[in-house]
């Protein structure tokens, strides 16, 4: 992913003018309120060390929230505050997974879990989710993959990079599967506003009976539009918190002060702002969908969450002509998208999915008008030139 924002650079540097479909975050300022709670706390000289999980306001604030917002009942010591989600799932996965542990990863997956897994010396174990079933992932197909080594699942929903957002009631059934054969479920949930149609926030850890099996990723990257401020979270039994802390404390130590309070103020202010780039999100979705939809031999599952849509290019690369090679080869794709065309998207193969390709819709929607006509004009000529 890194490559292709650097690659997308390059091409800007020489003053070509790239339509950004590679981006994995939002394109919406963080909001005033958030970025004055930030210049206050600087003002009143908040700059010294805190304690390692994060000043105790902001994991009361942190449990009040997502008990608000997503019903589950968590105390603060309970909870942990890190350096982005990512850091928080880096913290749980070391603590828990020992070598030769296996843990189960639905794909297409964030591209993290794995080397993060690879890193603990887990053994990663992959449940292939389906664009005919929009992705979603189901307890029977993990339960079928369950050995005496399974010490984790690790889900995402809504996903990164499908889109998909597992119904309720799944949820419901895949927790009973790991209750049942005791293992844990990293529900990493940093999307977990950004949902369409009826769909509501959901989190797994306000499931009755559900605390001690579950670890919950939060992130205010995508909820509040402060992915440089790295602000994330964790909510997991207090044994397991404690662990975690030990970890954070002999490498990071806390994080990083301002942006604490800056996470004060977005977890205990108003939330309009949510509401309004998710608005917009949606008529983003629509526009992107259709516009894909239309172009001969791509296929494309409605994303229910999320800011991306996954479609299936390899119809549309059936007759693909050099440097090319194949249908499946999306990573070529990529590159010749951008060389030509000038529209930078991730390659399914950064998430285990060939013939597949990311695209991200936090752009403005004139930018995905240009963006779908260059799509466009580009699957015509590989169809011509084959
Ligand atoms: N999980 C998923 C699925 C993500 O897409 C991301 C960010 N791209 C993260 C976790 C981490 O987010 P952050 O560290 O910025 O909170």
């Amino acid at each position: 992913m890194a490559a292709v924002s650097m690659a997308a650079e390059r091409f800007t540097a020489r003053g070509c003018d790239v339509v950004d479909f590679g981006a994995g975050q939002p394109d919406f300022p963080t909001p005033e309120h958030i970025k004055r709670a930030a210049v206050r706390a600087l003002e009143e000289n908040r700059t010294k060390y805190t304690a390692v999980a994060g000043i105790m306001p902001l994991r009361e604030a942190v449990c009040a929230w997502h008990g608000a917002q997503l019903g589950s009942s968590y105390q603060p010591n309970e909870s942990i505050v890190s350096t982005g989600g990512k850091h928080a799932i880096f913290n749980a996965i070391c603590s828990l997974i020992n070598p030769g542990d296996e843990v189960i990863v639905p794909s297409p997956y964030w591209v993290s879990y794995p080397d993060i897994v690879k890193y603990a010396g887990g053994s990663l174990v992959l449940v292939t989710t389906l664009p005919a079933d929009d992705f979603c992932l189901r307890a029977a197909a993990v339960e079928k993959l369950i050995t005496s080594r399974t010490r984790m699942l690790i889900m995402n929903s809504p996903n990164n990079p499908t889109g998909m957002v597992i119904p309720p009631d799944e949820f419901e059934r895949i927790l009973d599967v790991c209750r049942r054969h005791k293992i844990w479920l990293l529900s990493d949930e940093c999307y977990s506003h950004f949902v369409y149609g009826d769909a509501k926030p959901f989190s797994v850890g306000s499931l009755p009976g559900a605390k001690e099996h579950v670890v919950v990723v939060g992130s205010l990257s995508k909820t509040f539009a402060m992915t440089g401020w790295r602000m994330g979270y964790a909510l997991a039994p207090a044994e397991l918190v404690n662990a975690m802390l030990k970890l954070q404390s002999q490498t990071t130590s806390n994080p990083n002060s301002i942006a604490q309070y800056a996470a004060l103020e977005a977890l205990r202010g108003p939330m309009d702002s949510v509401g309004v780039m998710l608005a917009e999100y949606e008529r983003r979705r629509k526009r992107m969908l259709e516009g894909l939809r239309a172009i001969p031999g791509i296929t494309c599952a409605t994303p229910r969450g999320a800011f991306y849509v996954f479609p299936d290019v390899r119809g549309a690369l059936r007759k693909a002509a050099p440097p090319i090679q194949n249908p499946q080869d999306t990573f070529s794709l990529a590159a010749q998208l951008l060389e030509k065309q000038y529209v930078a998207v991730v390659p399914g193969e950064a998430f285990g999915a060939p013939g597949y390709i990311r695209i991200s819709y936090a752009a403005p929607l004139d930018r995905i008008e240009e963006g779908l006509r260059r799509l466009s004009q580009f699957f015509s000529e590989t169809a011509a030139a084959s």
